[in-house]
């Protein structure tokens, strides 16, 4: 029997309307890429959004269905693109400005965008590919000073897009189900490839982000999106927000420790998320320089790369600030999994709880994760069996957009993230590896993520990638690249062997270890392995 209760969709409109209804005084905050400061409120975005969404229908002829791509920084007029192009039926498509330009042409002309709204600073780029983009109609230029040029063509600027435009709108009645945002994977494991979220699964993975066990948000917070716009939708914070009435701010290119410090300060930001690069340096630069007065920030959420044990130990001991750590993929819209101690963990060391904190923690409720393990079937929840997490559920992928990557999904529905990992008694995953990045010395697993985590926690050492290299006897043997603390730290091999040996067996320790004065990262800041074995499979490390 049905149930009796409204068919209401969960659309990005739900959201943008509730925002307004609830929040209307809350603020969005920018710190634009020419240094100023912007400031309206949920209420000013609405009335704009209402704006964009006539130009989009009235200007550029964006039907239902069009794919519209957005190549910019986190700001305010990022964030009406977030709304508006949804809310008319199109999708909004965000593309990745760090991909190299041969990627980035990939995914415009593979996605067929019909417009794509550009920040005058990264104009430079889409000029040097714009006459092998296909499908691209108009360039919007956001941001743009007095005097700007630009050899794109039918180009209008974001302002005079919305000039005259009313403020007055009649959101369509959506589809749940219907498409309402695009992200490509960052492709560390091969081309890009399309993911195509709904408004439904926009909607539910922005609500419960926001849950007390989750992000923890609500309306005294001031919360600043450090993860970029262009980047799986910003983990949803710009619906996150809206959904708890948090005011936002919005760095746009301003990412320098410095940077994010001054910002952090001047608008007494309460909670923020980010890569772990991003924090690693943020610390540093307060070891250097502590800000004066204390920061205002509780909590900074981390996900992308693992969370470090030596740097939420650090960040906390020294200036009071939680990290707590997600997991997720552009695949999972992202976020999956969430680190938070529960009673049951209070009466451990404080060393134990870190390394809890350290793990990526347990499932969403609307996501479920099982491993499976060498033999084929779900491995035990014992905290060491080792195997490929598999998810599914509410915001989890069930095909890529125009490709057929059957072997990414399993015939009884679930999603095979490529992750290896271990899931313990009370349900909190532990990634150890990629699977392409797990070593195999003489028949044996080796977790190169737990050696780098270890390694990083060494006082002299500021940043360490480990992979495997090629080994005659042993097939494969772990290799540690490492950045020092400062250049004229003093580290022997025998110290480093010695260190790992109080946590690692010893087939386990690398035996060699290669210093150099940076790690090479991918796109979105993590350590690029692929690169690494290049340069070593060269002689060039
Ligand atoms: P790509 O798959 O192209 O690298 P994503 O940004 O979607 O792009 O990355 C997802 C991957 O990042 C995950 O499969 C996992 O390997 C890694 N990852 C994400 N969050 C964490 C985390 N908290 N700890 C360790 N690894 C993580």
């Amino acid at each position: 029997m049905e149930g009796l209760i409204m068919d209401y969709p969960l659309t990005t409109t739900t959201i943008l309307k509730y925002g307004n209804n609830a929040f209307k005084h809350k603020k969005v905050i920018s710190h634009l890429p020419d240094g100023s400061r912007h400031e309206y409120t949920f209420g000013d975005l609405y009335k704009r959004c209402k704006q964009l969404a006539n130009a989009l229908i009235n200007k550029l002829g964006v039907d239902k269905g069009d794919i519209i791509g957005t190549f910019a920084w986190n700001h305010y007029q990022h964030v009406e693109l977030y709304y508006g192009i949804p809310g008319i039926g199109a999708i909004c498509h965000t593309i990745n400005i760090r991909l190299s330009l041969q990627q980035i042409e990939f995914i415009i002309n593979h996605s067929e965008d019909k417009v794509i709204f550009v920040d005058a600073s990264l104009v430079p780029l889409l000029e040097k590919i714009a006459d092998k983009l296909e499908t691209v109609e108009h360039y919007i230029v956001i941001n743009a000073p007095k005097k700007f040029s630009t050899s794109l063509l039918n180009v209008i600027h974001y302002e005079d897009l919305l000039e005259n435009q009313l403020e007055e709108y009649e959101w369509p009645v959506l589809n749940e189900n219907d498409a309402c945002g695009m992200c490509y994977t960052s492709g560390t494991t091969g081309l890009p490839k399309g993911v195509l979220y709904t408004h439904r699964s926009t909607y539910l993975h922005a609500l419960t982000i926001s849950t007390p066990n989750a992000a923890n948000y609500n309306s005294s917070d001031i919360v600043l999106l450090i993860v970029p716009q262009f980047h799986v939708m910003a983990w949803g914070y710009p619906y996150l927000c809206l959904i708890t009435g948090s005011d936002m701010v919005l760095p746009s290119s301003h990412l320098q420790p410095e940077a994010i410090i001054s910002i952090l300060q001047e608008e007494k930001v309460t909670k923020a998320n980010g890569v772990p690069t991003i924090w690693m340096g943020v610390y540093e630069e307060m070891k250097k320089n502590p800000p004066n007065p204390k920061l205002a920030l509780q909590e900074y959420l981390v996900g992308g790369s693992a969370l470090p044990a030596s740097l939420i130990k650090n960040m906390e001991d020294d200036f009071g600030i939680r990290g707590v750590q997600a997991w997720g993929m552009t695949e999972t819209s992202p976020l999956g999994t969430v680190s938070r101690l529960q009673t049951h963990h209070e009466q451990l060391s404080e060393e134990k709880k870190i390394q809890i904190r350290a793990k990526q923690g347990i499932e969403f409720p609307g996501i479920e994760m099982r491993i499976i393990g060498n033999d084929g079937s779900v491995a035990e929840r014992d905290g060491k069996t080792m195997g490929e997490l598999q998810v599914k559920g509410a915001w989890v992928i069930k095909s890529y957009f125009k490709t057929n990557n059957r072997d990414n999904f399993t015939k009884d529905g679930w999603f095979r993230t490529g992750d290896v990992s271990t899931v313990d008694d009370y349900g909190y995953m532990q990634i150890t590896d990629r699977t392409k990045d797990l070593i195999k010395s003489g028949g044996e697993w080796i977790s190169s993520v737990a050696l780098e985590s270890a390694l990083m926690s060494h006082p002299k050492i500021k940043e360490a990638a480990v992979i495997a290299i090629p080994d005659e006897k042993w097939a494969e043997r772990p290799l540690a690249l490492i950045v020092k603390a400062t250049a004229e730290e003093l580290l022997s091999n025998e110290e480093l062997r010695e260190f790992l040996s109080r946590d690692f067996a010893n087939y386990q320790i690398p035996d060699k270890y290669i210093f150099a004065n940076q790690i090479p990262r991918t796109s979105v800041g993590k350590f690029d392995k692929k690169e690494i074995r290049r340069r070593y499979a060269q002689g060039k490390l």
